[in-house]
Order: structure tokens, then C-alpha cells, then sequence
């Protein structure tokens, strides 16, 4: 099939290459030039663990064409993914800026029927409104169809989950653009991963919902990692009683520094707008994004208790919201990271691979590549990002290279009596 995909951000880019590799001719367009120029010049501008391999192998073959000519893109194909961003607006909303000037641009040099594919995370009625905008901006009247198709990926596993989806959930009202659209998903799925069809607003909500949920997971989680310390217990054998529940499952229960990324931060501010403009209720959805906001200066707290941070110096392990990933966008790093400069201490910081966006945000840094390196001389060590590479190293090189024996993991990746036994003053979440 002829596919053009608006936007090579991670969901673009994963979503364009994952289709050119299924045999698909695969046209990506973007307004940023710089962007578009580098994946011409063969060099992905995201980290994103098996995506090289195949954008290469795709972009070499002629299958993935990348451009900033959307009137070919949007003349060239039969299907249309919107995956541009939707960042928060200034009410908390989701920004629906961009996706509304794609779906001008399709209105306006459509040539035949399309099937217009809403793949960013937008709102409840977003269809409807691209659908109004598309039909403003024609030039004269061609048939085409909006259909919602939300993404589920996760950023460090992207490839993977778009070669085997937990399902696929196509929104919409037309037979003519389910019929394209299962037939284009249908190498995808497995007979256990199921393609779901749904009305078009239901699509739209059950992409909030995932994420919303989730998001809950985590929230409750921290929340009850307060008791834990209280009380004595430890979060993560909680966890795994609770995860042993098959009704529950042990996804998503882990408490830590809280949430962050591209995603669940802004999707639970927007759905908490969307229950409002609806006049519902949405008390649950703000006490997540609450107890979260709290949750990102509970190392900075701690910290505080053992030591006066004014001219101090603090390592920081890792940068990305998460592991396998360079994106950073609202990683609970940042927050503590800036929170630590204000009151007076100089950062140390190492990350696997988001350094370079590290460095376009975080200014007074210093940076490293190595965690040893990083840790030298510094008066105490957060651990912000539960990267593999933190798991298994010299925890006495540790001790001996940092000033004081003070570790804050933030991601309850070590042992805490294994920590004491070290000597290290060590303290985790919940535990
Ligand atoms: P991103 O910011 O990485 O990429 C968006 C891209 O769209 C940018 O390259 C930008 O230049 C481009 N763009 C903006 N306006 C454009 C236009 N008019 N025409 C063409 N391109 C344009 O975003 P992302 O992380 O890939 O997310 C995209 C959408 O998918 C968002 O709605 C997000 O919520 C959703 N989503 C993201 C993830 C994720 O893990 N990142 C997962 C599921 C869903």
C-alpha cells in the first residue's frame, strides 16, 4: 500500500519504518528541514533500540522516502498517518495546533479518496473536527475517511511493539476504511493479538484510558510507598504480593521517582481537561498527576535529611524519563536536577545515551559517559533512571569514588541490606 506518515518524531518514525519493512511504499513528511536532511543522509535523529537496522535497510531499498513536501506526500498515498505532537497548551489541554494544520493540508491538495489516520493522542472529537477541517479546506468535494488509530508503543521497546502489538484498535464508521485498514494491519496481528473495531470516539478514549490507568498504577504505588517507611515494610515485596493477584497483574507497580516522558504527564493534564469541558467529574485523574508532581522531590527531600546540599556536589544516574530511550522530555531527573542547582549544588550527570538531549535542556551540568567517572568526588548519588548499565557495577569502586557513601536510589534498584552491609548510607522509595 501507499502510506504517507505526517510528523518523524518516535511514533512516526517507528510507525513509517515498521510499515516499509512489511513491504509497504512508505512516504514520511515533517516541517522540520534539519530533521528531514539527516534521515536522507542515512542518520536517525532518535535513539530507539532496532530501529536503525531497519530504517536503514528500508530507507536503502527505496521503501522509506523521507520529505518536506507534504502536497506529495498527501498526493502520493491512499492512507495518511497523522503522528505529529500534542503537547500541552497553556490550559493544560492538548495542543492541537499541529495536527490541525496537517489535516489543512490534506484538505486543501487531496487528489482522491484517503483514509486519514489519527494517530497522535488527541481528545475525544478531535475525528470530527479533523474531518470539518478537511472538508473546509478542499478545493473541490473527494471522498475520504477520518478513522482513529491510537498508538500504544513504548519509547525503548518501540520496534517490538509494532511488530507484535498487545492489540490494534481501529475507530471508526466507515466499512470502506476498515476494510483498508485491516487489511493493512493484518500482517500485523496475531490471532491472539486482535484487531479491534470500534466507534470512533471510543478509540479515542481507550487511548487516555491505557494510559490513564497506568499512570493510576503508578501514582498508588507511591502513594503507599509513604506507608511503607512509616511502618517498616518494603514497597517492593508489596508489589509482588499484589502483582501475584491474577486479577491485578505485576505490571506498573513499582514505585519510584514518578512518572515522566512525552506521554502520560500531558495525556492525564488532557484528560482531566476533556472530563471538565464535558462537566465531569475528574478528582482521580488530578490526585494522580498530584501525588506524581510530589513524587519527583522525594529524593530531593531525602537527600536534604542527611546532607546540607549548599556547595555540595551530587552525581545523578540517569537522564531519560526511562530506560533504553533518549528522550527527556518531563523526567523527573530535570525537576530534580534543577531543584538541587537552586538550592546551591553542582550536578554531576551520566546517561547511556540522552547526554546530547541533556545538553540542549539542562544548562551548569557536567556531563559523563561513565558512571565511575561521574560519581567522583561527589558528595552523594541519586539514581533517577533504572538503566541496566547501574545494576551490576563496583558497588565498592562506588563507595571509594564518592566523597560520602550516600546513595538515593530513586528506582529501588539495589538491595538496601546488601547497601548497608557495603557501608553505604543508602535509601530507596518505599522500603
Ligand atoms: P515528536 O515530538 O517526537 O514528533 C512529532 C513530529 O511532528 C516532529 O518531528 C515535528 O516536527 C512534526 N510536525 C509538527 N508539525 C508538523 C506538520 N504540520 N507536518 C508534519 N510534521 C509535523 O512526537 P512523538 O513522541 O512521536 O508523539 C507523536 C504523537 O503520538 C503525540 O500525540 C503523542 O502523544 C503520541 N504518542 C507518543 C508515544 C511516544 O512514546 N512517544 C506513544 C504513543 C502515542
Amino acid at each position: 500500500m501507499k502510506l504517507s506518515i505526517a510528523g518523524t518524531g518516535y511514533v512516526g518514525l517507528v510507525t513509517g519504518t515498521g510499515f516499509a519493512n512489511l513491504g509497504n511504499d512508505v512516504i514520511c513528511f515533517d516541517v522540520d528541514q534539519a530533521k528531514i536532511n539527516q534521515l536522507k543522509d542515512g542518520v536517525l535523529p532518535i535513539y530507539e533500540p532496532g530501529l536503525e537496522e531497519i530504517y536503514k535497510r528500508n530507507f536503502e531499498s527505496g521503501r522509506l522516502r523521507f520529505t518536506t513536501d507534504s502536497v506529495k506526500a498527501v498526493q502520493e498515498s491512499e492512507i495518511i498517518f497523522i503522528c505529529v505532537g500534542t503537547p500541552s497548551n497553556e490550559k493544560q489541554e492538548a495542543d492541537l495546533t499541529y495536527v490541525k494544520e496537517v489535516a489543512k493540508v490534506i484538505g486543501k491538495y487531496m487528489n482522491e479518496y484517503k483514509v486519514v489516520v489519527n494517530k497522535s493522542t488527541v481528545p475525544v472529537g478531535t475525528a470530527d473536527l479533523v474531518e470539518q477541517i478537511i472538508k473546509e479546506n478542499q478545493q473541490k468535494e473527494i471522498e475520504f475517511d477520518v478513522v482513529s488509530n491510537p498508538e500504544f508503543l513504548r519509547e525503548g521497546a518501540a520496534v517490538k511493539d509494532f511488530e507484535n502489538p498487545d492489540r490494534i484498535i481501529i475507530g471508526t464508521d466507515s466499512k470502506k476504511a476498515e476494510e483498508i485498514m485491516t487489511s493493512l494491519f493484518r500482517s500485523r496481528a496475531r490471532t491472539d493479538r486482535p484487531i479491534m473495531v470500534t466507534g470512533i470516539k471510543s478509540a479515542e478514549i481507550i487511548k487516555y484510558a491505557s494510559n490513564a490507568m497506568l499512570a493510576t498504577r503508578i501514582s498508588f504505588m507511591n502513594q503507599l510507598s509513604f506507608l511503607c517507611e512509616k511502618a517498616g515494610a518494603d514497597i517492593k515485596e508489596v508489589a509482588r504480593g499484589l502483582g501475584l493477584d491474577s486479577r491485578i497483574g505485576p505490571r506498573f507497580l513499582q514505585a519510584g521517582i514518578g512518572y515522566g516522558g512525552s506521554c502520560f504527564p500531558k495525556d492525564i493534564r488532557a484528560l482531566t481537561s476533556t472530563l471538565k469541558q464535558h462537566g465531569c467529574d475528574s478528582d482521580l485523574f488530578e490526585a494522580i498527576h498530584r501525588i506524581n508532581e510530589k513524587q519527583k522531590s522525594v529524593v530531593v527531600e531525602k537527600l536534604r535529611e542527611i546532607l546540607e546540599i549548599k556547595d555540595s556536589t551530587i552525581a545523578i544516574w540517569g537522564i531519560s524519563f526511562k530506560p533504553k530511550t533518549d528522550d527527556i522530555r518531563e523526567a523527573p531527573s530535570i525537576k530534580i536536577i534543577n531543584a538541587l542547582k537552586d538550592m546551591g549544588a553542582k550536578i554531576h550527570a551520566c546517561d547511556p545515551v540522552a547526554i546530547e538531549n541533556a545538553r540542549k535542556t539542562l544548562k551548569d551540568v557536567k556531563f559523563f559517559e561513565n558512571p565511575y567517572e561521574t560519581i567522583r568526588d561527589c558528595d552523594a548519588l541519586i539514581v533517577a533512571t533504572e538503566w541496566d548499565e547501574f545494576r551490576n557495577l563496583d558497588m565498592r569502586a562506588v563507595k571509594i569514588l564518592l566523597k560520602n557513601p550516600i546513595i538515593i536510589d530513586g528506582r529501588n534498584i539495589y538491595d538496601p541490606k546488601e547497601m548497608q552491609t557495603l557501608g553505604f548510607i543508602y535509601s530507596g522509595i518505599g522500603r
